[in-house]
């Protein structure tokens, strides 16, 4: 199928390349200049493991181009999808202002039947109302499609070639058919339903994940408490089929470009509709709580006083294998840690040109290496579960810190490789060890 795709970031870069890769011809859109330059000239924007790799082939067998003529682009295809951003608004609403314009390019440029599709995050409506806002622009007939997207990132490539499910919202028979016939290489589990019931499933799925990570974030905070242990906890929990074991995961909380603006969303779409959503309310309310649990471990520790202290940090980004530091727990812990007289030195194997690009270069010590960073502080926070770190030798890290104080805020290290090495060692939801 001929397949245009507007919006070249994390979704519609990795869809754009995966659809070319089970043979479609695809063009990828995007209106930064900048990114479509390097992209044409072999190099990608986002780190995303095997993405450069997958591009190459396909561009060699001329099925993938990229292009800012959007125009040119619509023209040449049967199917348009929609992948640009929706950002949170400050009141937690998405800004629908990137796919509003999209639509309207899409319309101007038509040429024919296109079935519409759009794979960004909507609230429920969306989809309806951007067929209305199509219908103003043009005369040419189109079909929409509400093609929610579930791909991880870090795991992008795998999540779109081999998916749990696809969920197809269509109106008509004919359009859900060509994206059934679209999907059918990548999985059997295909749901076709009416567009609101689709834009809806994506909401309620990150929602439950959200709900999810809180529960259990909860219970380790509670396993403190008490002296359990939350990882046997969780493993005890997730045999259990009816609970399943992932997302099981205690931490310093969810953060990224999705969870934290669509529960915020869906808490929004319901308030719009005079139902108050409490339990989203309450995940959200202890998920932002979560990060300052390394906090309030620091405070312990120091007697309060963190200020003169040097802290080294270990990860940048919201999770390992992605560059993406969008409501990453590490921006607040850092400016918390700054704000409060701490020599903040920190590393991240990928993410650090893209967290000073949010936080700023100011106030903060960039190092190489984890190493450089552990270098004569006086406690080491670790806050992604990079592998690089996990296969740190704890004799070595020891040696270079001031005080052999490790805050594990990802349960990256267990007792046994901790017991015998001289740190003081806190984790999450687990007892102390020292
Ligand atoms: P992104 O910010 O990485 O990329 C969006 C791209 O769209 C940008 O490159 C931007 O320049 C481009 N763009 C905006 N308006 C355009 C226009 N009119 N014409 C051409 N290009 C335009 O966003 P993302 O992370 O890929 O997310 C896209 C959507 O997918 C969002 O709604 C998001 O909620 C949803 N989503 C994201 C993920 C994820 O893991 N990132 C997963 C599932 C769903």
């Amino acid at each position: 199928m001929n397949i245009t795709i507007i919006g070249t970031g994390y979704v519609g870069l990795v869809s754009g390349v995966c659809y070319a890769e089970i043979g479609n011809d695809v063009i990828c859109v995007d209106k930064d200049p900048y990114k479509i330059d390097m992209l044409n000239k072999g190099k990608v924007p986002i780190y995303e493991p095997g993405l450069k790799e997958l591009i190459a082939t396909n561009r060699l067998a001329g099925r993938l181009a990229f292009t800012s003529n959007l125009s040119n682009a619509v023209r040449h295809s049967d199917i348009v999808i929609i992948a640009v951003g929706t950002p949170p608004l400050p009141n937690g609403e998405a800004n629908l202002s990137y796919i509003d314009q999209a639509a309207i390019e899409i319309a101007k440029a038509m040429n024919g039947y296109k079935i519409i599709t759009v794979k960004s995050t909507v609230p429920v409506g969306t989809n309806e109302r951007l067929a209305k806002l199509i219908k103003s622009h043009t005369n040419m007939a189109f079909d929409s499609i509400s093609l929610p997207e579930f791909l991880r990132e870090g795991s992008a490539i795998q999540d779109t070639l081999y998916p749990d499910r696809v969920i197809i919202g269509a109106e008509y028979q004919n359009a859900a058919d060509t994206m059934v016939q679209l999907h059918k290489p990548l999985t059997q589990n295909i749901v076709v339903t009416d567009i609101r019931s689709a834009e809806m499933i994506k909401y309620a799925s990150n929602a439950f994940l959200a709900t999810k990570i809180s529960f259990i974030n909860e219970i380790a905070n509670i396993c403190e408490k008490v002296g359990a242990d939350v990882t046997k906890v969780a493993e005890g929990m997730g045999y259990d089929k009816r609970i399943g074991s992932s997302f099981l995961k205690a931490g310093i909380g969810y953060g990224g470009s999705c969870f934290p603006k669509d529960t915020s969303a869906l808490i929004q779409i319901a308030g719009n509709v005079d139902y108050e959503f409490k339990l989203l309310r309450s995940v959200v309310e202890v998920n932002q709580d979560q990060r300052f649990n390394v906090i309030r471990k620091l405070e312990t520790i120091f007697d309060g006083e963190l200020n003169g202290t040097t802290i080294a940090v270990w990860g940048l980004s919201f999770k390992p294998n992605t560059d993406d530091v969008r409501e990453s727990p590490a921006l607040e812990i850092i400016q918390h840690l700054v704000d409060n007289g701490v020599r903040v030195k920190t590393y991240d194997p990928v993410a650090m040109e893209s967290f000073q690009s949010l936080f700023g270069k100011e106030g903060v010590i960039w190092c190489e290496d984890a190493m450089e960073a552990a270098q004569d502080a006086d406690a080491l926070c670790l806050l992604t579960e990079w592998h690089e770190f996990a296969k740190v030798d704890l004799h070595e890290l020891q040696k270079v810190l001031k005080q052999p104080i490790l805050i594990d805020g990802r349960n990256v290290f267990n007792e046994e490789q901790v017991l015998g090495t001289g740190f003081i060692y806190y984790s999450v939801g687990r007892p102390n060890l020292n």
